[in-house]
């Protein structure tokens, strides 16, 4: 699996705030899309140099549309 850094957060990732995690995830619920903020991101460091959830499941898929 490739690895990715801050830089490709802060230039795909809706939730980077100047290095910082807005925390908005948008889960199905029952079928729903729904709004949440995760708290444990949520103001805190971005952690994609770590591996996020978030930026696996909902970012890298537009990454790779855009033929990156
Ligand atoms: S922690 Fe994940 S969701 Fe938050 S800014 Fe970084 S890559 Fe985006």
């Amino acid at each position: 699996m490739k690895s990715y850094s801050k830089n490709d957060a802060r230039t795909h990732c809706a939730n980077w705030d100047a290095g910082d995690c807005l925390g908005c995830m948008m889960p199905r619920v029952d079928g729903e899309l729904v709004m949440i903020v995760d708290s444990k991101l949520q103001g805190k460091t971005c952690v994609v140099d770590n591996g996020c959830e978030y930026f696996e499941r909902i970012v890298v898929p537009s990454i790779e549309n855009q033929g990156r």
